[in-house]
């Protein structure tokens, strides 16, 4: 029997946290919530190579790290829909409970150490 409560007040924690760095990153998509986009201020109005070479590398950077943060968020999000199911803690791919060991390092895991990605 899994202790769900912990779990979800783990990940409860961790969603805000996910929501607060995203948005320092990112601008939450008014179309659809769930999608982030990574923020992108203009380079800055000048001729330099390397100012704008630095302005578009950092706008990379926060793209990557939006998605990241994004998919993240998004599989915290899963396990707390999964908490309300009743189906917590039960591998997506063969339908056996997850390890108390892998649940305890990563609350939001969707399958058991077998069938990790
Ligand atoms: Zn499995």
């Amino acid at each position: 029997m899994i202790e769900t409560q912990t779990y979800k007040q783990k990940l409860e924690e961790e969603r805000k946290l996910l929501v607060q760095e995203l948005s320092s990153v990112g601008v939450k998509q008014p179309r659809n919530p769930a999608d982030w986009e990574a923020r992108e201020e203009a380079p800055a109005d000048t001729a330099d190579i390397h100012v704008v070479a630095d302005a578009l590398e950092e706008v990379e950077e926060r793209h990557g790290l939006t998605d990241t943060l994004e998919q993240r968020l998004a599989d915290v999000t899963a396990a707390l829909s999964r908490i309300e199911e009743g189906t917590y803690g039960t591998c997506e791919q063969c339908g056996k409970e997850i390890e108390k060991e892998r649940l305890d390092a990563n609350p939001a895991a969707r399958t058991c150490t077998a069938h990790m990605a």
